[in-house]
Order: C-alpha cells, then sequence, then structure tokens
C-alpha cells in the first residue's frame, strides 16, 4: 500500500475543487494546474500549490501529459487524480504516470483502453451475459451488408462511432433511403471528433431512458454498486438534469442492473469509480450502451443517497487499500437531483454566452449543495466547457428534492451571462418529469423557448434576506459589492431570468 500525501489535480474549475475538498479532509496536500485563463481561478487559489502549465487552449496545458509529469516530479506529487473530461479516459496518460512511478487515482490503462472503445467494451462483456441491444458487433466496412443487416434489425436504427463520447457522430436512421447519408455524416464526424471514422448499427430503442449504474472496485477483485442514476433529461444526447434513485426502477431491476454492471466491472478488471450506462426501454428492459471510467458530473447525487464520498473511495483504491463498503450494507436514503448551470441560451438554441458573472449569488440552505469554481465578478473563459455549477438538492423523497430544487432555482442569482436556470426551472415542473413518465425524448418533444416561464417576483423582503445571506458568507464584500449590483442591475437580472 503507498500513502498518498501530495495529489495534483489534472483539472480545473468545479471538478478540482471538490476533489480538492476531500483531499484536505484527509490530509493530503493538493497542486492545482492551469492554464494563463485561469490564473485567477478558484481551483488555484484553493490549491496548496499552484503551476501554470500553458497558455489557455487546453492542448497547451491541460492536455500536456509531458509537462503535467514534470511539475508532480519538482514539487514531489505522488498521486494524479484526472477529474473528469480532459485526460481522464486517456489511457496514455495513464500509462505514462504509470511509468513515471506516480499513482494514477483511477482504473488500468488497460481497462480505460478497452472500455474507451464501444466495440471493444462490448466484446469483453460478451461472456457475461449482460443484454444489449441488436446490433454489429463489428465496425462497419461494407454498407450493402450494413442495411441488409440494419434491415433485419428494423429501423429505426442507430449508427454510432465506436470511439464515441458526448454523443457525436451519432446518428439515428430512420429508413434505408436515409441510411447512405447519416452514414456519411456518421463517419464523418466520428473522424473530426474522435481521428477515428469506425462506426456501427444498433437498434434504435424508442422511447428510451438512460439509467446508469455507479460501480467501486478495488485492487483486490471487490466490487460493488452504489445503486443507479436516471439521466434522461438530455439535449443533443448531453445529460441536463439527473437523479438518484430513478423514479421507475424497481428493486428487483434494480438488483438485476446493479449485478449486471459489477459484472461488466469485472469483464474489465476494474478498479477505482466507474459508471456503468444502461438504455431502459418502456417495458423496463434494460441494456448495456458502455463504460465510463472515471468519476462523472454528475456523481453528487449518488454521494446524497449513500453517504459514500466517492472521491475518497477513488483515493483510498488508489492506495491500495481494500473496499471496506460491503454491498449488503449498502442503502438507499432519501433523493437527489442535479442540475448542471451552464452560461447557455436556452431561448436561443442553448449558444454558449459566456461573459462576466455581474452577479453571482448562491442558493443555500438545508438540502441544497453548490459545486461550482466561480466567484461574483468572474469571467467565464471561452476555452473550455460553459458549465458555471452543479446544483444538487437532496430530500427524504422526490417531491421533496424537486421542491427543494425549484426554491433553489429562485434564489440563485446569476446576471452577466444567459443560463440554463429557466430552463431547469422548466423541466422541475413539467408534469412528465414531475409524474416520473419522461424519456430521453422530453427535451424535443416539450420543450421550446415560449415555454420558458417567467421566475416568479422575487420580493423585496426575500431580496434583502437572500443579500443579507451572501454578505454574512462574504465578510468583505467589495466597495462596489452587491448592494449596488443587485440595486442597479435589477431589471437586467430579471430580464435575463425571463429569456
Ligand atoms: P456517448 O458516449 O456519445 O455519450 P452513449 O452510447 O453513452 O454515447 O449514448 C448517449 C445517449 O444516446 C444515450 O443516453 C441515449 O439517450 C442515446 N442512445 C444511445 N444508444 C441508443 C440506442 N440504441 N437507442 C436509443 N437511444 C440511444
Amino acid at each position: 500500500m503507498a500513502k498518498i500525501n501530495k495529489l495534483l489535480i489534472a483539472n480545473r474549475g468545479e471538478i478540482a475543487l471538490r476533489i480538492m475538498r476531500t483531499a484536505r479532509e484527509m490530509g493530503i496536500q493538493t497542486v492545482a494546474i492551469y492554464s494563463e485563463a485561469d490564473r485567477n481561478a478558484l481551483h488555484v487559489r484553493y490549491a496548496d500549490e499552484a503551476v501554470c502549465v500553458g497558455p489557455p487552449p487546453s492542448t497547451e496545458s491541460y492536455l500536456r501529459t509531458d509537462e503535467i509529469i514534470d511539475v508532480c516530479k519538482r514539487l514531489n506529487v505522488d498521486a494524479i487524480h484526472p477529474g473528469y473530461g480532459f485526460l481522464s479516459e486517456n489511457a496514455n496518460f495513464a500509462s505514462a504516470v504509470r511509468q513515471a512511478g506516480l499513482i494514477f487515482v483511477g482504473p488500468s490503462p488497460e481497462s480505460i483502453e478497452v472500455m474507451g472503445s464501444k466495440l471493444a467494451a462490448k466484446a469483453a462483456v460478451a461472456h457475461y451475459n449482460i443484454p444489449m441491444v441488436p446490433g454489429t458487433p463489428s465496425a462497419i466496412t461494407d454498407r450493402e451488408e450494413a442495411k441488409v443487416i440494419s434491415a433485419q434489425i428494423g429501423y429505426p436504427i442507430l449508427i454510432k462511432a465506436s470511439a464515441g463520447g458526448g454523443g457525436k457522430g451519432m446518428r439515428v436512421v430512420e429508413n434505408e433511403a436515409e441510411f447512405d447519408e447519416q452514414m456519411d455524416r456518421a463517419v464523418s464526424e466520428a473522424q473530426s471528433a474522435f481521428g477515428d471514422g469506425s462506426v456501427f448499427i444498433e437498434k434504435y430503442v424508442t422511447s428510451p431512458r438512460h439509467v446508469e449504474i455507479q460501480v467501486l472496485g478495488d485492487q483486490h477483485g471487490n466490487i460493488i454498486h452504489l445503486f443507479e442514476r436516471e439521466c434522461s433529461v438530455q439535449r443533443r444526447h448531453q445529460k441536463v438534469v439527473e437523479e438518484a434513485p430513478s423514479a421507475i426502477l424497481t428493486p428487483e431491476i434494480r438488483e438485476a442492473m446493479g449485478r449486471a454492471a459489477v459484472d461488466v466491472a469485472r469483464a474489465c478488471g476494474y478498479y477505482g469509480a466507474g459508471t456503468v450506462e444502461f438504455i431502459v426501454n418502456d417495458k423496463l428492459d434494460f441494456y448495456f450502451l458502455e463504460m465510463n471510467t472515471r468519476l462523472q458530473v454528475e456523481h453528487p447525487v449518488t454521494e446524497q443517497i449513500t453517504g459514500v464520498d466517492l472521491v475518497k473511495q477513488m483515493i483510498y483504491i488508489a492506495e491500495g487499500k481494500p473496499l471496506t463498503i460491503k454491498q449488503e450494507e449498502l442503502q438507499i436514503k432519501g433523493h437527489a437531483v442535479e442540475v448542471r448551470v451552464y452560461a447557455e441560451d436556452p431561448a436561443n438554441n442553448f449558444l454558449p454566452d459566456v461573459g462576466t458573472l455581474e452577479t453571482y449569488i448562491r442558493p443555500q440552505g438545508n438540502g441544497v449543495r453548490v459545486d461550482d469554481g466561480f466567484e461574483q465578478g468572474m469571467a467565464i473563459p471561452i476555452y473550455y466547457d460553459p458549465m458555471i455549477a452543479k446544483l444538487i438538492t437532496y430530500g427524504d423523497t422526490r417531491e421533496e428534492a424537486i421542491q427543494k430544487m425549484i426554491r433553489a432555482i429562485d434564489e440563485y442569482q446569476i446576471s452577466g451571462v444567459q443560463t440554463t436556470l429557466p430552463f431547469c426551472r422548466f423541466v422541475m415542473e413539467h408534469d412528465a418529469f414531475r409524474s416520473g413518465q419522461f424519456d430521453t425524448g422530453f427535451v424535443s418533444k416539450y420543450f421550446t423557448p415560449d415555454k420558458l416561464t417567467p421566475v416568479p417576483n422575487i420580493t423585496e423582503a426575500e431580496l434583502a434576506a437572500v443579500l443579507a445571506a451572501y454578505l454574512m458568507e462574504n465578510q468583505k464584500p467589495k466597495t462596489n459589492g452587491p448592494t449596488t449590483q443587485i440595486a442597479t442591475k435589477g431589471s437586467k437580472w430579471k430580464a435575463n431570468r425571463l429569456s
């Protein structure tokens, strides 16, 4: 076993901070890396030490394996946590870290490699009797043959990039007449996004729900699951609202999916935290989609309902400690919902709207968690993902968590950029979401910008209360502090929330 004393976080923003907080609780020194665009970022200030690794583009900073490993050597770092995105699912990086004699807080390069290809992943789990969507077992080389297979499977079908991620290189084909055109698009998208144009075919599951299982495995062969997260509210195949547990799983299906997820992890000798993604149809049949070999954006909802700190477990596992949590001891307690707050304009096709956070006041209170990396007055850099924060609420029941979310959204004050908060409020209030009867088509089926109803007018008394809480949190408000900003930007703030 190797004790980690100093951890470098090869990431930025909310996830870098989130990892550092747990590391600090564990008595581990933290090292931040940052690009020139992030000089004043919170993760830089929070860390014990911070090193600039290059100019703003991530290829010249956050993705520089050599420089990051060099920083570790210079500062006597013994482990690297990659967070999500950037180098988190890069097998070459994991292996370079290992070769440099450092600990990679994550799975082995071999597991990352296998699960990094959707086709290799399917092949790896083939012996485990995991339900899979009917489709081609390998990359398509002959289009005519692919059309014959598609006709056998039955349209609609989905063309998917083997190296896919983030919903890229994915095309639905409704009938054979569309096949060639969609195939060309999928291949060129896959080629430009992943440098690998291999695609395969899957039956398109209609009215699908996205349900994923969190797993944890140690280096001694113990693997457990921490139940599911439902992530069916998506736009462009990207998650925007997540919750745990799912509103529709029965205890039997939950158990069967959990077992299947553990088998998937076992099939690639997995250790660390990972997520096994499934698609679930309207009869609650579930099919394996892929495994993400890292910490997910939406991991907090699992932490809320299980009480397990996933980052802490990842660090223990990386140190070689055996898991101390037993499957039979785990229980779902309460319900958690997460919304992703992006600097995007929901009234304008979710186009990124980066700029300066002129007003930025977080909601607070019992059962509200905000994972973010910004403060009032900070600019959101154009170089990276425009996520401002993750807002998570927790209650005894799903209804309570949703009510808390609506309250928290109303209290979240952001001006200077458009955000997805009004859209998230729309989701929370929608009957289909409230009743649990929704699928991945939720956004295209129900959402149009005219549905962004105004958030109820906050009264002066309420505003004063929020302001007082803010001032108490920030003992030294800046001279041009929130009072003036809110007073003068009030109308703009309302306008933002209405759009
Ligand atoms: P990516 O790696 O690009 O995120 P996934 O395989 O995880 O791709 O799928 C992303 C989303 O695409 C799923 O959550 C689901 O909404 C949709 N999807 C994927 N496969 C299918 C399928 N066979 N049928 C219907 N929808 C699918």
